[in-house]
């Protein structure tokens, strides 16, 4: 069989798209500026930055003001939550979040948990759903933080934020939400949405990766991270990475682009023939994550009595770029704790395969994956030592 280039990993990382790349060049080079600088190359590279800031603004509903441009995403979701209840006047110390959210959350709510905070860890459903009564009951008066993300990374689930975010301000708390996965491929505006807080990161979205954006609500007030010369507003100092800033800009742009163009029902056409395609071929295999409420580009799926990392290595040799998770837990033989909140037991969760589209995977790549995937599972099992059982 003729083997084709099929890469499904794109909630991992996405290609940098060629006019992102274009819009990029010039500031490596004759436009290298620095931003901060009062002459020329300075200035314009500073405009440069400000279109940008704008682009990324326009793209959820938000004033350039309000956006501060970081490291990467896990960068702005670290400034998010520690910048926050750090900064938290009411001297709140009661923080909460859910159980599957991306390690850059969850890992630093544990280490302020063992530093002077209090946590709670929301449970989710079985469709990794997080539930408004749950945050709710949970809420107390020194609570000073609320975290939960927009769209899940391993399973696609997207939460009833607008909801989320409302429980959060009738009680007065502050409501930060990692939009990374979600941000550029599904409709945000913050104008509308109760939302103090939001982060995004450009290499899922197209754009070059290195570089991330927290949306920050204005008047609300954030304890920097990285100290210095009081770039972005004074939250996250030093020198502003401007080709990569300037890359970002370009990929909101694309986003919008893309959405005018109807990319989004295009890709969940495919995306669901895909995951149709494969429950009705593999038997013992099921969707994971809803089935609805779910990123546009986003598949995941579990085979029973199959270990993931087989099926990743020969998808792998057949052409087919996939993950087992994030991109982040693969490599290590712990089951994905995303899976294992929604209620899977150890054996399942570990034949879990995660299969993300892009604005470049066409109907054919499906139909290979459909066409090579069933036997590949069928030859694993019959090599299983869960054979027969
Ligand atoms: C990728 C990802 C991040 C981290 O973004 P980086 O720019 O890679 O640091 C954070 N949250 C979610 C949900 C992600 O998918």
């Amino acid at each position: 069989m003729k083997v084709r280039k099929v890469y499904l990993d794109h909630s991992a990382t996405t290609p940098v798209a060629k006019e992102v790349l274009d819009a990029m060049l010039p500031y490596f080079s004759e436009k290298m500026g620095n931003p901060n600088s009062l002459h020329s190359w300075g200035r314009d590279a500073k405009r440069a930055m400000d279109e940008a800031r704008g682009s990324v603004a326009s793209l959820i509903g938000a004033e350039p003001s309000e956006i501060v441009f970081t490291g990467c995403g896990s960068a702005a979701d670290n400034l998010a939550v520690k910048g926050s209840v750090w900064a938290a006047k009411n001297g709140g110390r009661h923080i909460i979040t859910s159980a599957v959210e991306h390690h850059a959350v969850i890992d630093t709510f544990k280490w302020l948990g063992k530093n002077g905070f209090e946590t709670t860890i929301l449970p989710v459903d079985g469709d990794c759903m997080v539930s408004p009564d749950a945050l709710r009951n949970a809420i107390r008066d020194d609570t000073a933080l609320v975290s939960i993300m927009f769209a899940n990374n391993e399973v696609g689930t997207i939460n009833p934020i607008a909801e989320l975010g409302a429980i959060c301000r009738e009680r007065g708390v502050l409501f930060h939400t990692d939009a990374v996965q979600a941000a550029g491929h599904i409709p945000i505006d913050v104008s509308r949405l109760p939302v103090d807080m939001l982060t995004m990161s450009a290499h899922k979205m197209y754009g070059p990766k290195g570089i991330g954006a927290l949306y920050i609500r204005k008047g609300i007030k954030l304890v920097p991270l990285v100290h210095g010369g009081g770039q972005e507003y004074g939250v996250r100092s030093g020198t502003e990475n401007v080709p990569s800033i300037v890359g970002f800009g370009a990929s909101a742009e694309l986003a919008v682009k893309l959405d005018r163009e109807g990319e989004e029902s295009r890709i969940s056409r495919i995306r669901d023939k895909l995951l149709d395609g494969i429950v009705e071929r593999v038997p013992d295999s099921f969707v994971t994550g809803h089935r609805t409420c779910r990123l546009p580009y986003h598949g995941s799926v579990c085979v029973r009595r199959i270990e993931g990392e087989g099926m990743l290595l020969r998808l792998d040799y057949a052409g087919i770029g996939a993950s087992s998770g994030s991109a982040c837990t693969s490599g290590s033989l712990d089951p994905s704790h995303v899976l294992l909140a929604m209620g899977l037991d150890h054996a399942t969760a570990h034949g879990s395969l995660r299969l993300t589209l892009g604005k470049d995977t066409t109907e054919e790549d499906v139909d290979y994956v459909l066409e090579t995937f069933p036997p590949i599972v069928e030859t694993l099992r019959s090599m299983s030592p869960y054979k027969g059982k």
